[in-house]
């Protein structure tokens, strides 16, 4: 074999119409930043497919880890590459499957150029019947299972080299980075908003983190230093992140002191919402995102969702809306994030909880929740008290590039 190949499908993509070309640029760009530092030759484009060349063998297994985390990635595969012959195909699909371990196979072309002689069927009976001979041969027990082969050989017949092989890698789906507009995650540092922020990063938005810290921390304790991790794991299915750390605590004392016990949740949400919002709109984001599911805490009935979420004009989106906590669970363990907030931290929130929080807040009763708090000060204390972090990801690794201001403790 020359110079190791992977094949890289996508989905979905084609899908876009006259958008196709703008889809898959930024999938080829999201393709060679995650490949930074390594040996990239060149990444092709023959028919629906990129190919991406490298120089050298020894970085084949980095590469394979990097590409996990490019969204619009539907699969992908360490290719041969054989010249359009028949018996050439023949070669190379048994020196891809030998070393396999299994008990069914089946062959599958796809011929995106017609000129090559041979049509579907005919490549897949030929390969498939070779394939079979030498096996058989070689004393393994194994049959053919077209519906559902333990084993799928694959053979593509792209314009240019035809590729063989058989462990397809599946990809995260979803559409290339930077795609999908910019929005600001309220980022806490549980599980679930940095899932919600993951799920819509992989639909292609740009996300900066909004993380709200305080009450009453002691040195050490912050959940600053979680919310940073957060932003450090999920960094490289983005590229570059901004976190907005703001200090809340003064501002959640006000609340205390002010309004009904009872709403004092819902009224801290709202604040967020409030301050993210106008972080969002110097940042040019187009929408919020929330970590909330419905029901799972007296504080996301819905009710209290469209109550809390009415205080903004600005989208707010929670796309962990439908989904059960054991479902949220099973994909932080899968990017990563699930250990971060496994950690103990100081939650903002519970220190000054309600002892018996409302159920089903009205908009009408949080606007009077809060008419004895000066609500635009308490957001301009927020928005002028943000220190922000900025983080990288280049060469495989997340660097913090710089610090505007202090770090908080
Ligand atoms: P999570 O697991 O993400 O903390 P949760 O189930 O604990 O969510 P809540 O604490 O009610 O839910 O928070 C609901 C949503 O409000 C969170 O998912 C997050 O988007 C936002 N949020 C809560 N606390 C903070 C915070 N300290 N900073 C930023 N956003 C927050
Ligand atoms: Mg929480």
């Amino acid at each position: 074999m020359s110079k190791p190949v992977i094949v890289v499908h996508y989905h979905e993509l084609w899908l876009k119409g006259r958008n196709r070309d703008f889809f898959l640029a930024k999938l080829s760009l999201a393709l060679r930043r995650a490949l930074d530092g390594l040996s990239l030759a060149r990444i092709g484009r023959p028919g629906d497919r990129l190919l991406i060349e490298l120089d050298d063998e020894a970085h084949l297994p980095a590469a394979i880890e990097r590409l996990r985390c490019v969204s619009g990635i539907s699969s992908f595969a360490v290719a041969r590459i054989v010249e359009r012959d028949l018996d050439a195909l023949c070669r190379a699909a048994w020196e891809e499957v030998e070393p396999e371990k299994f008990s069914s196979f089946a062959v599958r072309a796809k011929r995106s150029d017609k000129s090559f002689p041979h049509n579907v069927t005919e490549i897949e009976r030929i390969v498939g019947r070779h394939l079979l001979e030498n096996l058989r041969a070689a004393g393994r027990e194994v049959r053919v299972n077209l519906n559902h082969p333990e084993l799928t050989c694959r053979i593509e017949i792209p314009p240019g080299p035809a590729l063989v092989y058989a462990r397809r890698i599946p990809g995260p789906g979803g559409l290339p980075p930077s795609t999908g507009g910019r929005m600001v995650c309220l980022l806490s540092g549980g599980f679930d908003s940095a899932v919600a922020a993951w799920k819509m990063m992989k639909r292609g938005a740009h996300m900066s983190f909004v993380h709200f810290y305080g009450g009453g921390a002691r040195p050490g304790e912050s959940s600053v230093h979680v919310a940073r991790e957060l932003v450090r794991t999920l960094t490289p299915w983005q590229f570059t992140s901004k976190l907005f750390l703001v200090p809340f605590e003064e501002i959640q004392r006000e609340v205390v002191r002010y309004a009904p016990e009872t709403y004092r949740l819902l009224l801290y949400r709202r604040l967020m919402l409030r301050i993210a919002e106008q972080l969002a709109r110097r940042d040019h984001a187009l929408a919020i995102v929330a970590g909330d599911s419905l029901g799972q805490v007296a504080s996301q009935t819905l009710r209290n969702m469209v109550a809390v979420g009415d205080c903004v004009r600005m989208p707010v989106f929670r796309p962990l809306a439908g989904d059960d906590k054991l479902e949220i669970l099973e994909i932080a363990r899968r990017i990563g994030t699930h250990d971060i907030s496994a950690e103990p931290f100081h939650d903002c929130c519970p220190v000054f909880m309600p002892r018996v929080p409302a159920l089903h807040a009205t908009t009408a009763e949080l606007d009077q929740a809060e008419a004895t708090l000066d609500v635009r000060a308490l957001v301009r204390r927020g928005v002028e008290g943000v220190q922000t972090e900025r983080f990288r990801y280049a060469a495989g690794r997340v660097e913090q590039v710089e610090s505007l201001r202090t770090q908080p403790a």
